[in-house]
């Protein structure tokens, strides 16, 4: 018989499972708890909302993260980076993100011996204290959140290609103008308190980041945006993916639904499961509460062996897990 990898082997999620399983908590828009091999890692760290945004029951606030190893932030803008700085000051936690997230927080006051910044490209071992994990940083692209305010996922949007950067630029003062209209008083206070130091140069280049855990492989990704090149070949058990805005391919606008851009990602990716974020009503006015039936439909037509999963709030859910 021929040596060789055994094609028939199980994958990873496969195997029976002696260790306490990987789990998320969701903290409502891209932000997360992992929690595994004894680590406790923050997936962004956008915890405070405004009074009238969706959110966990009670609120909770950045403040209550006591127990964190790793803050791990996809890109700058405040609803991923807010917090963060109070995640670093009440806990022993080192914070890996872009060199934007990395200068923001040590404005901030976080000291840099404390952060790890990358670009794409770096795979670090957390050192789990129960297990081996790995993370593997890639770069992406941040939604296309120059061309207007969210819409639901099932609504067509097409052209605005070749849009300059400072044509965008200038799209994104109109559009911050506007939320002074359509933003809630509430929404619009915590918005601008949030962005105060957060988000005045932009995204700072969005990341994804690909994680070996012990009982599988998750990717995440905390803006509706892609390189088609780097994403075609990465091949998770389970992806969180962001469903919010335009979806961004290669640097252009997708001529499509967001249902439709996220479909595509998961039939790239070929995941065993899809679990959602972003989705969330996180800021009444700008932010929509999401439908995702469309998601749903689109994915069961174009990627029909993946599961779609949305999670509730800080409910703990086991990531490779068998369907609930
Ligand atoms: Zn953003």
């Amino acid at each position: 018989m021929a040596d060789g990898p055994d094609r028939d082997a199980p994958r990873a999620y496969d195997r029976r499972v002696t260790f306490p399983p990987s789990t998320l908590d969701w903290y409502g828009c891209a932000t997360f708890r992992l929690r595994t091999a004894g680590l406790d890692i923050m997936l962004d760290a956008y915890v405070d909302r405004a009074e009238n945004a969706a959110g966990p029951t009670p609120p909770v606030t950045a403040d209550d993260i006591e127990a964190c190893d790793y803050v791990i932030i996809g890109h700058a803008h405040f609803d991923h980076l807010f917090g963060a700085e109070r995640v670093m000051a009440n806990t022993g936690a080192t914070l890996i993100g872009s060199y934007e997230t990395v200068r923001v927080m040590e404005r901030a006051g976080v000291d840099v011996d404390r952060m790890i910044p990358v670009a794409g490209g770096e795979r670090i071992d957390l050192e789990g204290p129960t297990g081996r994990v790995t993370v593997t940083v890639f770069p992406s692209q941040h939604s296309c959140v120059w061309v207007g305010p969210m819409e639901q996922p099932h609504e067509v949007c097409i052209g605005d290609l070749g849009v300059t950067l400072h044509e965008q630029q200038e799209r994104m003062k109109q559009l911050m103008s506007q939320l002074g209209t359509t933003l809630d008083p509430v929404a619009m206070t915590h918005m601008l308190d949030a962005m105060s130091g957060h988000s005045e140069r932009g995204d700072g280049g969005a990341l994804l980041f690909l994680f070996d855990l012990p009982d599988g492989r998750l990717l995440y990704q905390d803006t509706s945006g892609h390189w088609s090149g780097v994403l075609r070949d990465l091949r998770p058990d389970v992806a969180i993916l962001a469903a919010a805005g335009r979806g961004n391919i290669d640097g252009e606008p997708i001529q499509g639904s967001l249902a439709q851009f996220v479909a595509r990602q998961a039939d790239m990716l070929r995941p065993r499961r899809v679990i959602l974020s972003h989705h969330d009503d996180w800021l009444p006015g700008f932010s929509v509460p999401t439908d995702t039936s469309s998601i749903a439909e689109e994915m069961r037509r174009v990627a029909p062996g993946v599961e779609l999963r949305e999670i509730g709030y800080l409910d703990g859910t086991p990531i490779f897990g068998d369907p609930q």
